[in-house]
């Protein structure tokens, strides 16, 4: 009797075992590699490599170069059920290219820099009389932050524009290496404790709390991640989900007051992503609240569709006081969502990107909504529809064609579904065990 139970359990570990194989090939793997255009991880050394890189309207700029201990958390995949198929994604003009290379000039890894768009300016709170603030402004200077693997063959990272191969940027990597390497432990992300890494991950990160003012930000945050989870599309897919909140103490750099606009709140992007990375949970999306209690935000708009390529780029700031979850919430349809305002300050000039919720004609909605309202963002020739968070901070959701819309730059649920439609990718519990999925 006591073989047979040791059979079964052995039938029973075998058939999982064939199963988990038959569902993660280790040829998966490599294949997504190079569908995602990023280099060997079986080289990864323990670090990663935080690269800042600022762009200006003739230049580009290596600002700031980082290791942290850590691997990269994961690689995302559509599964080609859900949005968006391949064919669907426009796909992305020649433009600027990190590449990390060795001494030879071997490329060890290669990603597109995916730099934000424009950055948003909270609406007015309620009952406060219109002044001349713009609702989105296209700053001079503006930043991204490439989190790349950490080779310790790796001597040069360089920016190279489109099909020419000669960089327009160098930096050495060499010294970096030297510094770390004998000094630093390497730990690896710790992925006993990380959530699941398929799903949508939203990160809330303190900013200016001290440590007997952390409950404060706990309760700011959760405030923000009720509202978040309390409305379409996230409600319907909360299960999918996971909203991290990160108690840190780091300086992020926040001010209100940005560019000499009172109620902008701005942070320093590099110490914002340094920050992401060294909390250790996945970050799709990022929430920064920041300690000060005058009435200001801020977000970032991508360029059409690309939070496929980078959406945690485009993040949202809010300050702590009575609004800091709406203020979250609409800065949030900017960052993640790439909406368009939809009130009209009636002080025209200001730019306008394209979005789903203000558009030429309401004709693409007609499918989910009746309403047809002419006026928003600045065009008080195009149309928006029913009135939602995105109009003012009186309301505490979107409206149906911000959140169904199938057309470009898709709407809130597309978007979330290339999160949460996704193939596990197996966890990366220890370098060994990666390297052996690999070298097949
Ligand atoms: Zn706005």
């Amino acid at each position: 009797m006591k073989y047979v139970f040791f059979i079964f359990l052995a039938l029973v570990f075998s058939l999982t075992f064939a199963i988990f194989l038959a569902a993660h090939p280790a040829h998966a793997l490599s294949s997504i590699d190079v569908n995602n255009e990023h280099s060997v991880f079986h080289e990864q050394s323990g670090f990663v490599a935080v690269i800042s890189i600022s762009q200006t309207i003739d230049d580009y700029e290596i600002d700031a170069l980082e290791l942290q201990p850590g691997s990269l958390p994961r690689k995302k995949v559509s599964t080609q059920l859900g949005p968006p198929s391949s064919s669907e994604i426009p796909s992305r003009q020649a433009g600027p290219v990190l590449v990390i290379s060795n001494a030879k000039g071997e490329v060890l890894f290669s990603e597109p820099l995916i730099f934000p768009a424009y950055q948003t300016i909270p609406p007015l709170p309620p009952g406060h009389p219109p002044d001349n603030s713009p609702s989105i402004i296209k700053p001079e200077r503006i930043q991204t932050v490439v989190v790349a693997p950490y080779f310790e063959k790796a001597t040069q990272v360089s920016i190279i524009l489109g099909d020419i191969d000669t960089p327009v940027k160098s930096r050495s990597l060499a010294p970096l290496h030297q510094q770390y390497e004998k000094s630093t432990p390497r730990l690896f992300q710790n992925s006993n404790t990380f959530p699941s890494p398929t799903g949508f991950n939203i990160l809330i990160l303190s900013s200016g709390f001290s440590d007997s003012q952390m409950n404060q930000f706990t309760s700011r945050a959760r405030e923000v991640k009720n509202l978040i989870l309390s409305i379409q599309p996230f409600s319907s897919l909360k299960s999918n989900i996971n909203v991290h909140i990160h108690q840190q103490k780091s300086d992020l750099g926040c001010a209100p007051g940005c560019h000499s606009i009172d109620r902008l709140l701005c942070c320093d992007t590099h110490l914002v992503m340094n920050a992401a990375i060294f909390s250790g949970y996945y970050h799709d999306e990022i929430i920064v609240i920041h300690n000060t209690n005058i009435y200001s935000g801020g977000g970032y708009r991508e360029y059409g569709t690309d939070y496929i390529y980078n959406s945690a780029i485009s993040y949202a700031t809010t300050y702590n006081g009575p609004l800091t979850a709406k203020v979250a919430l609409h800065e949030f349809g900017h960052s993640f969502g790439n909406l368009c305002d939809e009130y009209v300050y009636n002080t025209e000039g200001y730019i306008y990107s394209s979005c789903v919720n203000c558009i030429s004609a309401c004709i693409e909605w007609i499918a989910v909504s009746s309403y047809c309202n002419r006026g928003c963002d600045a065009r008080r020739d195009y149309f928006r529809p029913e009135n939602s968070i995105m109009l003012s901070l009186d309301y505490s959701f979107f409206n149906k064609p911000s959140i169904e819309a199938e057309y470009f730059p898709h709407g809130l649920r597309k978007r979330l579904m290339h999160f949460t439609e996704t193939i596990p990718v197996p966890k990366v519990s220890f370098p060994g065990v990666l390297m052996l999925l690999l070298d097949e």
